[in-house]
């Protein structure tokens, strides 16, 4: 396998204060510790069932995100060992999470989803949301809303592409001035990552760069 070449070749690309999450859906454990013996640390799944799986196979200390579509009766699965949360999309999920932290006394980092694709079907919260749940997060004891986190459409058009993360850059930029604790922008995959961090990105979750390509397509 050719993840070590492949995590150095982008270690090589990616500014120093930009964080790499190994998106390691779909594969094997063993490509999984692969990366890890190549120095990665944070690995990012989108099904609770493949991280509670894989989270018991790897050292203690891999940071697992959680970057996908997130049901709330299963936020208490994850509560326990999750770094961070790249997908609340409701408030209702947020207000799931704060109660799960309280029952563990621990404050669980999250992201706020934004939906910025042209795809009506992608999740996330349109600015209006956004704000609605930044001006009640003081009544989370539990959670720690650390940023955004957006999923471009599904396109390799870079104007639209680079709208869509300009978008989200500039959101992200505008929250920062209220809301001081928003220091994460998560966005950015194998194909658009430079892209991405040209506009802004702090956080790139890339998956096939790393690993090679899967039998879905995101
Ligand atoms: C799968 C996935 C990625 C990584 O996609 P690649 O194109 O393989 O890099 C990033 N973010 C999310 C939310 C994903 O589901």
């Amino acid at each position: 396998m050719g993840i070590h070449k492949n995590l150095a070749q982008i270690f090589t690309e990616i500014p120093e204060q930009v964080s790499l999450v190994a998106v390691s859906k779909t594969k094997p454990v063993d490509a999984l510790k692969e990366a890890y013996e190549s120095g990665q640390r944070i690995f990012g799944e989108n099904k609770v069932q493949e991280l509670i799986e894989k989270h018991t196979q790897l050292p203690d200390d891999v940071q697992w995100h959680m970057i996908g579509h997130l049901q709330r009766n299963k936020v208490k699965y994850i509560a326990p060992f999750i770094s961070l949360i790249h997908s609340v999309d409701s408030l209702r999920l947020l207000k799931e999470i704060n109660k799960q932290g309280s029952k563990l006394n621990l404050k669980i980092n999250c992201l706020l989803q934004i939906h910025i694709a042209l795809e009506e079907h992608k999740f996330g919260l349109s600015a209006n949301e956004l704000d609605e749940i930044l001006s009640s997060s003081d009544a989370f004891d539990f959670v720690n809303i650390k940023g955004l986190m957006g999923m471009a459409s599904f396109t390799n058009n870079q104007e639209q592409l680079k709208s869509e993360f300009t978008y989200l850059a500039q959101l992200f930029k505008e929250k920062t001035i209220d809301f001081k604790n928003l220091e994460i922008l998560s966005m950015g995959m194998s194909g658009d990552h430079q892209l991405a961090i040209d506009c802004g990105s702090n956080m790139i979750r890339v998956g096939s760069r790393i690993f090679g390509a899967r039998n879905d397509h995101h």
